[in-house]
Formats: structure tokens, C-alpha cells, sequence
């Protein structure tokens, strides 16, 4: 569209520069001829006044110009000086009238001619500029990125930590390089593979890897290229890309993001969903068209499955689902190699370490940490990336950058203190919390002023109940220390409450852990936030229910309120000793605070 507009300034100007030429050329076609009085009579005599009109001073005619031998007629004006004109023109017999013919007509068709002329131009360009913008047939084409083998080097040996999905798109690898095998044995193979899985944990990758290994022709379009401001372009491109395919079959085409084109119909914001619908729709009836044998498989990714059209889902279209799940402790293991490999580390870099530290983390987050923890050695000249470059890669993703030079007054500082050393003493001295690695009171991000590492040894699928007590108990702990320490407590504790009150709600309403609401089910159904178009129904419980409900959260919390204050009491003296070393050294690390922990009260 940029290059469009640079483009019609060029075309201004190439339009005023014609107006001008046509102009000249077609005044000139007009232009008068202005004498001397004195030739003027001299022509009279000559005979070669055709006719003239006068006015009062002025005289017009026509005349026949030298040297032509028909005696071509040109208009002349003159300045009147004789006011005794009509008894001469009398005398050489020429008619005249006594008023100035009209110019109106060669002026209007001097310049309303070119004009006419340019903007008809003019209109003819813009057309068919619109019309590369709108064009259906020129439109869609090539517009789908296509990688051929040589420039897609992506294997599966890159994607580490998905063995299941890789698994399940061996088969179709295996379709590609020989599809006359599947065909001879009358084997169907699915039409539509699609991978389903959070945001970063290898999808796109995956898909390419998958072309990479077969080495057929890969057409990439994320879901979104799809969806236009015209109505009926996307379905124009959908029916694009697949006649494209064909051709190259066997190939594979991959709709990145297929949420985006693939919505469930129906809903969506107000208006503007028609094009959508329509490129869905061509996106199925190019679904039905198309035989898997021509060799030709349509792969898809979404990180949404639960809002996409069911239409999508049936047998004969995307029929072939495959979960990328996050990867497990062995997976990021396994991702954090791959990753490795291209950069130097050091020997004795502990890599079952580091996924044990790195819970919840997906691949790309896995990518990102080993970039960031290159980046830090950079920083510091080293020659090599050590563990403590991936710790500190860590903690920064986990909670954000410090910010040394924040200042905090020392009053504050030593509330921060306290309060972090009471989240360390609570949490090291219940079972079932992850163990504390390392606590400091540097600020970090935007809000934290400090914060008590807590990371996971081993990935959790159950917690019990003594577990997610224990948990509120440590978030508590910090408050409790501010209240035990200063008798009075600050708004550093919010984000603590608000997770120690979300867990507590779901042990209710979710978890079934209440003993006076029995095992029931209490929440409402979670959809996607994009699909919650649903007014804001009643509860599915009565009122007296939901009273019962908070009066539960509240009486959990407020119990382990308790523990976290009896536990603070009994170890006042630890409370008091790692407070100090906290203000001194501003951080402490699992080691010291284990040795601190051992000290007898
Ligand atoms: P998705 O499409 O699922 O959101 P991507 O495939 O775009 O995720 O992943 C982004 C990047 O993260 C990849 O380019 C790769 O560097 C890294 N990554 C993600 N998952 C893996 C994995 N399973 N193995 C290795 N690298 C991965
Ligand atoms: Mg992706
Ligand atoms: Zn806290």
C-alpha cells in the first residue's frame, strides 16, 4: 500500500505536466494573432480581412495568413484607433458586427479537455491499482510461504521432549517420502493432523520438522493471513493455497494458529465475523474436495482447541489430533541438550539440575533461558556459560530483574526482611513445600521488594491436602512475621494473600476438601475467556451454599494463619538471626539458611 502512494504522487505530477502540454498545444490551436492598427489597414487593403467584429476598442476577425496558397483563415485582434472603421470596411465590402465574438468555447475547450483527459487517466490507474488489491485470481497467489527441504533444515532430532507427537507424525513422514506404498494397501491416512498443545512447546517446530524429515514441499500460512478486510479474500486465498498444493503434491500445507480462521461460528465480536465464516467454510468444502492419496496433508496448530469449530474436529477433516504437551523433567532435560549444543558451557554443568529447577517451563521458555544465561556470562567475560549463569537465568525469568539501584528506605528494608524470612521459616519447617533455595530482599520486577525462592525438586500432578495447607501456611508466613515482629502489618503482603485465598477457593469449591460441603463440585465450568459469552448467570449453588463457601475459605485461612504465627513464635530467635544476616548480605542462599534453620532455638 506505501508503494502505492509513493507511486501516485509520481502520477500528480505526470498529470499536471500533461494538462500543461495539452494546453499550450491546443490554445495555440486558438491563439489569436495580435497586429499593429497600422497592419491591420494595410491588410484591408490587401483584401485578407475576412470578416471582423468591433467593439468599442477594440477589433476582432479572421484573416488569411501569408504564403498559403488556400488562404488559410487566422483569428487577429487589434487595438481600434479609427472610430470611423465602418466607412472603410464598407468600402472593401467586409461584413462586420459591433460585438466581440464569444471566447468561451476554445477557453472551456483549452482546459476542460486535459482536465477531462488527466483525471480519466487517472481513474484508470487507480483502478487498476485497486483492482491488484481486490483482484480475486491475482490475490492469493504465492502469497503462502513455501520451504522446500534445502531451506527448511529443521528435523526431528531439533524437537526434543515430545516423543509421543513425534511418534505419531513418524507415520505420517513415512506417507510422504512413499505414498504409493500406503495407496497399494488401500491404507487411508488422515487428512488433517492437528497439533494441539500450549503456546511454546514445539508446534510450529514440530510441523516443520516433519517437512524437513520427509523432504516434500512445505506451504506455511498462519490462520491469521487468512482473515481480510475484504469479504470473500480469505476464502479466496484458502482455495489458493490448496490448487497450489496440489500441484506439488505430495506436500504439506500448514495453518499456523488455525484458532484464528477456525473459531467456532456462531460467535465472535460484533460484526465483521462474515469473512471469517466464509474462509472457514472454503477451508472445509477444500477439506472434503481433496483426497488424502494425492499426497497432500493438511497440518494445523492451535493452542485454543476448545474454541475451534467443531466442524473442523470431524471425522474426514482434522480426525488426526496430537497433543504437544509441556515437557516433563526428562523433556526439558532433553530440549536443554538441544539447546546446549550451541553454546559453550562448562564441564561441570548440571543438567538434571537445571530441569529440575525449571518446572513448568516449556520449550521456548527452555530456549530463552539458555540464551539469557549466555548472555549474562557475556556480560561478565566469561569464556564459558557455568551453572551459576543458569541460576541467575533462573531467577530472572521466575521473578523478574533486580533492581540494585531502587532505593528503599531502611525502615522498609527491614520489614521486607522479616517478612521474606517469615515466608523461609514457615515454608522449611512444614513438609509438602517446595524447598526454599535462596531469599533476598533486592527488588525485582515491578512490585516484588523481595521474594523467597521456592523451587520445585520434581513435577506435581496431586497435591494432598496437608500439602496445599502447608502452602497457605508459608504465603501466610510472611504477614504473620510483620505482625509478630512490628505488631502492626503493611499492604507488602497482597499478592501472598491473593494465593494463598485463590488456593484455599479451589480446595473448596473444586477440590472437594471440605468436610462441612462434602465432595462437591462447586465452580462453574472453566471456559476460555473467549468464549465466555454467556451473561453472568446465577450459581450453580443456593445462597446459603455460598455463604457456607466463604466461611470455609475464610476458616482455612485464618487456620493456618495460626500455624504460620505459632511456628514464627517457637522460632522467634531464627526469625531474628536471619532477619540481621538478610539486611547485612541481602541475600541468603539454601545452604545458609539451612544451617540457620539447624540452630536450637
Ligand atoms: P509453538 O508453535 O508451540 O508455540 P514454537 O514451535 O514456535 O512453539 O517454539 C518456539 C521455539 O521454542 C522453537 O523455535 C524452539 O527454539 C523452542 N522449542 C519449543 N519447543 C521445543 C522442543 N520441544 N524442542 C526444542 N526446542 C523447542
Ligand atoms: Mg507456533
Ligand atoms: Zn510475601
Amino acid at each position: 500500500m506505501e508503494k502505492h502512494q509513493k507511486f501516485s504522487v509520481w502520477y500528480v505530477l505526470l498529470g499536471i505536466w500533461f494538462v500543461l502540454i495539452l494546453q499550450n498545444v491546443l490554445s495555440g490551436a486558438f491563439a489569436v494573432k495580435v497586429i499593429p492598427y497600422s497592419q491591420f489597414l494595410n491588410l484591408l487593403k490587401e483584401g485578407r480581412i475576412v470578416e471582423v467584429a468591433i467593439t468599442a476598442d477594440k477589433i476582432q476577425g479572421k484573416m488569411k495568413e501569408t504564403g498559403v496558397p488556400d488562404g488559410t483563415v487566422i483569428p487577429f485582434r487589434t487595438v481600434r484607433v479609427d472610430p470611423e472603421i465602418s466607412t472603410l470596411l464598407d468600402q472593401y465590402n467586409i461584413t462586420f458586427k459591433g460585438e466581440v465574438e464569444s471566447t468561451l468555447l476554445p477557453t472551456l475547450l483549452s482546459w476542460i479537455v486535459p482536465t477531462a483527459l488527466f483525471f480519466g487517466v487517472w481513474f484508470f490507474f487507480m483502478k487498476r491499482m485497486m483492482g491488484q488489491q481486490q483482484g480475486f485470481m491475482t490475490l492469493g497467489k504465492n502469497k503462502a510461504k513455501i520451504y522446500m527441504e534445502s531451506d527448511l533444515n529443521v528435523t526431528f532430532e531439533d524437537v526434543a521432549g515430545v516423543d509421543e507427537a513425534k511418534q505419531e507424525l513418524v507415520e505420517v513422514v513415512e506417507f510422504l517420502r512413499h505414498p504409493g506404498k500406503y495407496s497399494e494397501l488401500g491404507g487411508k491416512l488422515p487428512k488433517g493432523v492437528l497439533l494441539v498443545g500450549p503456546p511454546g512447546t514445539g508446534k510450529t517446530l514440530l510441523a516443520k520438522a516433519v517437512a524437513g524429515e520427509s523432504g516434500v514441499p512445505f506451504f506455511s500460512m498462519s490462520g491469521s493471513e487468512f482473515v481480510e478486510m475484504f469479504v470473500g479474500l480469505g476464502a479466496a486465498r484458502v482455495r489458493d493455497l490448496f490448487v497450489q498444493a496440489k500441484q506439488k503434491a505430495p506436500c504439506i500445507i500448514f495453518i499456523d494458529e488455525l484458532d484464528a480462521l477456525g473459531k467456532a461460528r456462531g460467535f465472535g465480536m460484533v460484526g465483521g465475523h462474515d469473512e471469517r465464516e466464509q474462509t472457514l467454510n472454503q477451508l472445509l468444502v477444500e477439506m472434503d474436495g481433496f483426497d488424502p492419496k494425492a499426497g497432500v496433508i493438511l497440518m494445523a496448530a492451535t493452542n485454543r482447541p476448545e474454541i475451534l469449530d467443531p466442524a473442523l474436529l470431524r471425522p474426514g477433516r482434522f480426525d488426526r489430533q496430537v497433543l504437544v504437551d509441556r515437557p516433563d523433567k526428562q523433556g526439558r532435560e532433553a530440549i536443554l541438550k538441544v539447546h546446549l549444543k550451541n553454546i559453550k558451557t562448562a564441564s561441570n554443568l548440571d543438567v538434571v539440575k537445571l530441569a529440575a529447577m525449571t518446572s513448568g517451563m516449556v520449550g521456548a521458555d527452555l530456549a530463552n533461558l539458555v540464551n539469557e544465561a549466555a548472555l549474562l556470562a557475556v556480560r561478565k567475560n566469561k569464556k564459558e556459560v557455568e551453572m551459576a549463569d543458569f541460576e541467575e537465568a533462573v531467577e530472572r525469568v521466575v521473578a523478574g530483574l533486580e533492581k540494585k539501584n531502587r532505593l528503599i528506605n531502611p525502615r522498609e528494608r527491614e520489614v521486607v526482611a522479616y517478612h521474606e524470612m517469615g515466608h523461609a521459616i514457615v515454608a522449611f519447617s512444614l513438609p509438602g513445600t517446595d524447598p526454599v533455595q535462596k531469599i533476598s530482599i533486592i527488588p525485582r520486577g515491578i512490585a516484588a521488594l523481595g521474594y523467597t525462592l521456592q523451587l520445585p525438586t520434581e513435577d506435581r500432578y496431586l497435591m494432598k491436602k496437608t500439602e496445599l495447607l502447608n502452602r497457605i501456611a508459608s504465603l501466610l508466613g510472611g504477614r504473620a512475621a510483620e505482625a509478630l515482629v512490628f505488631g502492626d502489618i503493611s499492604t507488602g503482603a497482597h499478592n501472598d494473600l491473593s494465593r494463598a485465598t485463590d488456593i484455599a477457593r479451589s480446595m473448596i469449591k473444586e477440590y472437594g476438601m471440605s468436610e462441612k460441603l462434602g465432595q462437591v463440585y462447586f465452580a462453574r465450568e472453566k471456559r476460555s475467556p473467549f468464549l465466555n459469552l454467556m451473561p453472568e448467570g446465577p450459581e450453580a449453588y443456593s445462597e446459603s451454599t455460598a455463604e457456607l463457601i466463604d466461611a470455609e475459605i475464610k476458616g482455612i485461612i485464618d487456620g493456618q494463619y495460626e500455624k504460620a504465627m505459632e511456628i514464627l513464635k517457637a522460632k522467634r530467635g531464627i526469625l531474628n538471626k536471619g532477619a540481621g544476616l538478610l539486611l547485612e548480605k541481602e541475600k541468603i542462599e539454601a545452604e545458609e539458611i539451612r544451617a540457620l534453620m539447624e540452630l536450637s532455638e
